[in-house]
C-alpha cells in the first residue's frame, strides 16, 4: 500500500517497511570497492531528507529491494507523530 508522508510524498509500504525505491528522495550513488575490481560497480543508497546513508556495498540489482522501517523514515515517521 501507499502511504502519504510529509511534503505530500507517496511511499510504498509493505509489512511496516518503506520501499525506498518508490521515494523521490532516494539517491543511488556509486560505491566501488577499492580493494576488489570485481565490485567496481557497487552502489550505495542515501536518503536526501536526512543526508544519511541507508545501505552500501550493494550490487546494482540489490538497490531497488532496500527497505527501511517506517519509524526510521523521516517523512512517514513525522506523519505518525501527528
Ligand atoms: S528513508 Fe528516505 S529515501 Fe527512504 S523512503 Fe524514507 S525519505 Fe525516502
Amino acid at each position: 500500500m501507499k502511504m502519504t508522508g510529509r511534503l505530500n510524498v507517496e511511499i510504498e509500504v509493505e509489512n511496516n517497511m518503506c520501499k525506498c525505491a518508490s521515494c523521490p528522495f532516494r539517491i543511488v550513488l556509486p560505491d566501488p570497492d577499492p580493494d576488489d575490481w570485481f565490485n567496481d560497480d557497487d552502489e550505495k543508497i542515501v536518503c536526501r531528507v536526512t543526508g544519511k546513508e541507508i545501505a552500501s556495498a550493494l550490487r546494482p540489482y540489490e538497490t531497488d529491494g532496500i527497505t527501511v522501517p517506517v519509524k526510521r523514515c523521516p517523512l512517514l515517521n513525522e506523519m505518525n507523530k501527528e
